[in-house]
């Protein structure tokens, strides 16, 4: 589906710049036909892989397949620094330039001079320290996701109505946020009757994302 997407705003000249996936919840993205797609029209792939820091992808760690993969270390992140985040790349040029605006842009000369702008997002070598220790407790957290997730599902898994999102065959689900659906009619409540049901134990529940990107793959299908 993606790839005729692509191939269609191909035939009217009109091609992204770049293309941005989005590894939702503590698990992957199918990466392959993305990418597979991606190659062909020579599109750089870029990896929002805020949420999925530890899962895998047929083996690999997902944020490490495109031009860019980045990481969020956030205060609500499987690990964190309190904020901030990780660029990875496998392009020296374009690291350098992300370095450069993240510092502040300040031109290559002995006096402060900015032609262009930049922004104060650099990670305070303190963080790092932080980011550093926690990356060695990452499977630990991994684990204790995943045992919370057998928890709920073991618990809540057999409801009328209640199902939870599966671990997708190719690869290994951190499980950052349990998720699970529930089917009004079939459970007996709807999901805000429940959210308000737990919020009154002090057990916090939100909505999961709005699909947007649904809304875009429409936009482009049909342009
Ligand atoms: C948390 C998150 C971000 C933002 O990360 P920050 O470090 O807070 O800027 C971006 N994308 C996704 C999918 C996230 O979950």
């Amino acid at each position: 589906m993606f790839r005729e997407a692509l191939d269609k705003r191909a035939k009217l000249g009109n091609l992204p710049k770049a293309v941005v996936i989005v590894h939702l919840y503590g698990q992957s993205c199918d990466i392959d036909p993305i990418l597979e797609a991606c190659n062909i029209y020579e599109i750089p792939l870029i990896e929002d892989a805020a949420e999925s820091l530890g899962a895998s992808y047929k083996g690999r760690s997902p944020g490490s397949f495109g031009k860019i993969g980045i990481f969020s270390f956030n205060g609500n992140k499987i690990i964190t620094t309190s904020g901030g985040g990780m660029l990875v790349y496998d392009d020296q040029t374009l690291v350098e330039k992300a370095r450069f605006l993240a510092t502040q842009a300040r031109d290559p000369a002995p006096h402060y001079q900015h032609s262009e702008i930049g922004y104060n997002y650099r990670l305070s070598n303190v963080l790092v320290g932080i980011g550093r220790g926690q990356l060695r407790v990452l499977e630990e957290r991994v684990e204790a996701r995943r045992h919370n997730f057998d928890f709920y599902k073991q618990a809540l898994g057999n409801l009328p109505g209640i199902e939870f999102m599966p671990e997708a065959a190719f690869g290994k689900s951190t499980h950052w946020l349990s998720c699970l659906t529930i089917d009004p009619a079939a459970f007996g409540a709807n999901r805000e009757e429940v959210r308000l049901a737990l919020a009154e134990e002090k057990i916090e529940a939100r909505p999961v994302w709005k699909p947007l990107i649904y809304n875009l793959f429409l936009l482009t299908v049909n342009v």
